[in-house]
């Protein structure tokens, strides 16, 4: 029936916003509609006003009174000419999510007359509801840090990020405001708060580095860009209502991959099914309003499985652009009665999902400091921030570790489809001749681009001219897909971050590591230079000889997947971090801490425990929660399945014996049936007391209880898992209760 009704789903279109004429807008006229942008600003309030919040929000100063309520006021008209009946302080606690509480306009003046109280309504927004307001912090993950610090939070509006509107209920909207969420003490509670600490720390080392090389350069800030790539499933709402596992979990705990699998190859940039298209379709336009630069979609590796990217941005507006977009695309989803699902591995032994992170530093002149836009070897400037990259993955790849650790994330690390838990960068064959020539000082093998290069069509050959590409040409980088840390032409692109998971302190960490990296490069070039005002040639190739020499072991072209690599690794000396609560207990160790903390100044210790209790509460909760999912639906819907199959083959075997026919074939299959039935049930039991287990024996500890949950629990999961789709296999279709992967990943 689930089948029947999803495939008969009603087709949503929508319309396009056109001109006066009919004909359907530009999008570049679409594009940040619903945005209280810099440009919607300055039309709105005084010059003086807007003069004085630009002044304010560059040097990131408290706004004063008189500036805050003039933009309260003109951003409350702004937003009820666009049906606005309530505000909210958007806000990303740590929970990977985004928070909101929403709060009306309308406010009531009440006087005191003689005849009695006359109560007049007004809508209503001042400069202090616009800066700050109040949540209850209580029901966001602290860490433990309530219990030191006052239990109060803050949400406060972040003047870099630009106010948007967003469709609300019965055709009104609300009114969202970027906020930051800290404790009394000035604490981050959030994940936004330490980025935007990271991208300022980031930038004096950048800036101080640029200006170190090129007198002339003059940078007073440098930016961190990023750009997500967001891969995701779809698939059809009424099959996810049946699983109870997806809906608890994100995640498939029983399941088979479909026999078709491997014909459906194909899928990878191919033709995308309609319902999908129109999905996709809205969350763009959605988007697009919402002044978000989508730029690219398509079908990915699996079947239901789709990618989008926007154009890079500022670091942490692409970190509010990738939450918003997937909060979008869940609500466009469910109105084309599709689910999104964001979790990493939704399907057991189907290509899983990840966010990768493409990352780069630009000046305020716009110049990307990762760009060989001249010939690297005499390209000081990007060798060394390049090196200050592959210095930054040497020092703390263990802290990148941590970033992207997560229960959901662990099904994907690993596995023959996702980088693994070694920590490593690629760079190419053309980039990595030219550090090893330097390294060598000896003459870079020649790499100039023949005129024409031949490629290779199914039968035929293609001459491609290629003599338009610049020196390192970006096509000549070839693409190591099995890299979790990749150099792509004029950017890292960190692979291994988890399809679900916020982008937010992956990109956090790699700004403070990097900083780090650049100090120390500094300081070695001002040692180098001695008393000079500005360093040589000579000092900067020194400096740039003694990085490429200590960051080797992190720079790896070959195959990440192999086992050789492991090997290899492990004579290198790099961490093979191979489970979610081990990478936990980086964050915590002596040279990450004091990195993250007193070296860059960018959290407290008080914050960084809290953030690893968090992350193993969050870890250890996720897999009992799995636990609990599984024993119900083994409990209440696959076991009673599989009894009624053989009750049902017992009174057919029965019936015919009545009748005198011989019942081979109903024998057989029970006979078969039996050892599955029990060995599910045993495995049931035995999850059932791991569970129990833990959380009896929880501690105070919480890396302890994540452990023992990765030790005890996932493993009698998997278990119960197997035992379950043997069963799956074995009866008949009528009998089974949940959707199959068939149904589940093909019905869209
Ligand atoms: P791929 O071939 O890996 O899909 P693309 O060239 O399509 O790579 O780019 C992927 C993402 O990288 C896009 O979101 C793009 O905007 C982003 N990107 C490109 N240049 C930069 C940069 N300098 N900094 C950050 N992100 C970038
Ligand atoms: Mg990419």
């Amino acid at each position: 029936n689930a089948l029947v009704k999803a495939a008969t789903s009603e087709k949503r279109e929508i319309e396009y916003p056109r001109k006066a004429d009919g004909k359907p807008k530009y999008p570049s006229e679409i594009y940040g509609e619903n945005v209280f942008t810099l440009k919607t600003m300055a039309k709105a309030l005084p010059k003086p006003i807007f003069s004085s919040f630009l002044k304010q929000r560059r040097g990131r100063q408290n706004l004063d009174k008189t500036t805050a309520d003039s933009i309260a006021h003109a951003v409350r008209v702004w937003a009820m000419d666009r049906g606005a009946t309530h505000y909210t302080h958007w806000f990303q606690p740590q929970t990977g999510a985004t928070a909101e509480k929403h709060d009306a306009f309308l406010s009531l003046i009440t006087s005191f007359t003689p005849g009695g109280e006359e109560v007049t309504p007004i809508d209503q927004f001042s400069g202090s509801q616009l800066l700050q307001s109040e949540p209850d912090a209580s029901s966001f993950p602290s860490g433990g840090m309530r219990t030191t610090f006052e239990a109060r939070g803050y949400t406060i509006w972040d003047t870099s990020s630009s106010m948007f509107v967003q469709r609300g209920p019965n055709g009104t909207s609300i009114l969202y405001i970027p906020s930051v969420f800290i404790s009394y003490n000035g604490d981050a509670l959030d994940e936004k708060t330490g980025l935007l600490r990271s991208n300022e720390v980031l930038s004096r080392a950048a800036s101080e580095l640029v200006n170190l090389l090129e007198p002339e350069a003059h940078v007073a800030h440098v930016y961190t860009t990023l750009g997500t790539e967001q891969e995701f499933f779809l698939v059809d709402r009424t099959m996810y209502a049946l699983r109870p596992d997806l809906k608890i979990t994100g995640r498939t705990l029983v399941g088979q991959l479909p026999p078709r699998h491997q014909q459906l190859e194909d899928h990878y940039f191919g033709r995308i099914p309609s319902r999908v298209m129109r999905t996709i379709s809205e969350l763009e336009l959605e988007c697009l309003r919402l002044g978000i630069p989508i730029k690219t979609r398509h079908n990915e590796v699996a079947p239901a499985q789709f990618e989008v990217a926007p154009i890079f941005e500022e670091a942490s507006v692409a970190v509010d652009h990738n939450l918003l977009t997937m909060d979008v695309l869940h609500k466009v989803a469910h109105r084309h009665n599709l689910r999104v699902l964001y979790h990493e591995k939704p399907f057991k032994g189907v290509n899983g999902s990840g966010k990768h992170c493409n990352w780069a530093v630009a000046t305020d002149r716009g110049e990307n400091l990762l760009d060989p836009t001249v010939r690297p070897e005499t390209n000081f400037r990007f060798l060394l921030f390049l090196l200050a990259v592959l210095r930054a993955l040497q020092e703390h790849a263990p802290l990148l570790r941590v970033a992207i650790s997560s229960s959901s994330n662990e099904h994907r690390l690993g596995a023959q489809e996702a980088p693994p838990g070694i920590i490593s960068a690629f760079l190419g064959d053309q980039l990595n001749e030219v550090l090893n020539a330097i390294e060598e000082d000896r003459p870079i093998k020649n790499f100039s681009v023949p005129q024409f290069q031949s490629i290779k069509v199914g039968g035929t050959v293609l001459d491609v001219k290629v003599s338009a590409l610049p020196h390192i040409a970006r096509d000549l980088t070839d693409r190591n897909r099995t890299s979790p840390f990749a150099f792509t032409g004029n950017k890292f692109e960190f692979r291994a971050v988890g399809s679900k998971q916020s982008p937010s302190f992956p990109v956090t960490v790699l700004n403070c590591a990097v900083t780090a990296a650049i100090t120390e490069i500094v300081g070695e070039l001002r040692a180098q230079m001695g008393s000079k005002s500005y360093p040589s040639d000579e000092d900067k190739l020194a400096v740039i000889r003694k990085f490429i020499k200590l960051t080797k072991p992190v720079r790896f072209e070959g195959d990440n997947y192999s086992a050789e690599w492991v090997a290899e690794a492990a004579k290198r000396g790099l961490p093979n971090i191979k489970s979610a609560p081990e990478a936990f207990t980086y964050l915590v160790k002596d040279k990450h801490l004091k990195m993250l903390t007193t070296e860059t100044g960018i959290f407290s210790r008080g914050e960084l425990l809290s953030r690893y209790h968090i992350l193993n509460e969050r870890y250890a909760k996720d897999i009992i929660i799995e636990a609990e999912t599984l024993k119900t639906i083994v409990g209440q819907q696959i076991l009673p399945a599989a009894l009624e199959y053989r009750k049902s083959l017992a009174e057919s075997a029965a019936a015919l014996k009545a009748v005198g026919v011989e019942s081979g074939p109903e024998t057989d299959v029970l006979n078969e049936l039996a050892p599955l039935v029990a060995t599910l049930q045993s495995e049931h039991k035995k999850l059932d007391q791991a569970v129990r287990k833990l959380v009896d024996e929880e501690t105070e500890d919480s890396n302890a209880h994540a452990q023992a949950a990765y030790d005890s629990v996932a493993p009698a999961i998997a278990s119960v898992r197997e035992a379950a789709d043997a069963l799956e296999a074995s009866v008949a279709d009528k009998f089974w209760p949940l959707p199959k992967y068939t149904e589940l990943l093909l019905t869209i």
